[in-house]
């Protein structure tokens, strides 16, 4: 039997890290409050409720401070320093429970790591699993994103292993699926944290595989390797 690109034996795993690793709303508030405190300090504006009712309650995940300042007839000119402020914290971040005890038990596998999140090398540090990498791919580092096929590649590379040999495994249909389906990758969407109720909006963002916790992809990825 020829196997189909998407039928090769699996042999490394590459992540996600926002909202696939942790819940990155922990994230994302901790910077809206910090990004709060510094509109207050320049303006004397508490926009703190504002911000986290835009991003939390109505959804504004994108342009959330344009939004505000807006509503606040404040100038736009202080969105760069707020987005500055916002990813300037380092408050403590938590892994879900069941990540490291996930990647602990996937040590038959290479495993790597792709955001496209910034300050994705600190975050792996404050989460305390950068030690699990074999190879991290940083896309804000670079000049493309995860909607190119690029930084894909480099993680295959940097893990010499070919793209039918590795499952990539996300929670955002937009970003996560489309480009490894592309290379032939096995991909994997966990249902948790934020866009846990997105659907995908074309075929090539469909996963070939759903799972509602990281605990179960250790289990997916044997059953696969050998089907009843
Ligand atoms: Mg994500």
């Amino acid at each position: 039997m020829v196997l189909g690109r998407k039928d090769s034996m699996v042999t490394a795993v590459g992540f996600d890290l926002d909202g696939t690793l942790f819940d990155d709303r922990q994230y994302v508030r901790a910077g809206l409050k910090a990004a709060a405190r510094a509109l207050e300090s320049r303006t004397g504006v508490d926009a703190r409720e504002d911000l986290l009712k835009a991003y939390f309650r109505r959804d504004i995940r994108e342009g959330t401070f344009d939004h505000v300042l807006d509503a606040r007839d404040l100038s736009p000119d202080l969105v760069p320093e707020l987005v500055a402020a916002y990813h300037d914290h380092d408050d403590d971040l938590v892994a879900y429970p069941e990540t490291v005890p996930v990647l602990e038990s996937l040590d038959d596998y290479r495993l790597g790591l792709l955001t496209g999140g910034t300050n994705g090398g600190e975050k792996l540090e404050r989460l305390a699993i950068a030690s699990y990498f074999d190879a991290v791919v940083v896309t804000a580092d670079g000049d493309a994103t995860k909607r190119d096929p690029e930084p894909f590649r480099e993680l295959c590379d940097a893990l010499d292993v070919e793209p039918s040999e590795m499952a990539y495994v996300g929670d955002r249909p937009e970003l996560d699926f489309a480009r490894p389906n592309d290379l032939g990758m096995y991909t994997v969407r966990v249902m948790k944290g934020q866009y846990a109720d997105v659907a995908p909006e074309s075929d090539p963002e469909e996963p070939d595989a759903t799972i509602d916790s990281l605990a179960a992809l250790p289990g997916l990825l044997r059953r696969r390797a050998s089907p009843e």
